[in-house]
């Protein structure tokens, strides 16, 4: 075991002061995730199914001992434009949110923010109404 692993196992905070660059084997799909090419410090989620695991209690420190799948169930915007995943945990039902990465899946991502729409929960006539009323028609 080298020094900065070691240091990984003593200090519970490790992951909130230090960018993660474990690479992992995603749970979920089988995806081989690498922490290159995230474009942010965290890897928390797999970016082909976008699945996380549960392993933290606050962003980063590894403190959950849940370990549940964390199914991706509804994307948003920040304020800063800026998009984010919500994650809610099979196990126990924990939500969180979590920044995109630059390659995670966008037809994935897509794909959860259209879920809405393309359920039968509203009719195609009244997205056809909707549609057209806020094109001022
Ligand atoms: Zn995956
Ligand atoms: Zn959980």
């Amino acid at each position: 075991m080298n020094r900065e692993n070691k240091k990984r196992k003593l200090d519970r905070n490790y992951f909130m002061k230090h960018p993660c660059t474990d690479s992992f084997t995603c749970k979920e799909c089988g995806w081989p995730v690498v922490s290159n090419g995230a474009g942010s410090d965290h890897r928390n989620h797999c970016p082909n199914c976008l699945t996380s695991i549960h392993v933290d209690n606050k962003p980063g420190d590894r403190a959950s001992t849940c370990h549940g799948k964390m199914d991706p169930i509804g994307v948003w915007v920040r304020n800063d434009g800026e998009w984010a995943i919500i994650h809610r945990c099979r196990i126990c039902g924990k939500l969180s949110s979590n920044r995109i990465a630059a390659d995670d899946n966008p037809m994935k991502l897509m794909a959860i923010a259209m879920r809405p729409f393309a359920s039968h929960a509203i009719p195609k006539s009244r997205l056809d109404n909707m549609i057209r009323s806020m094109e001022g028609k």
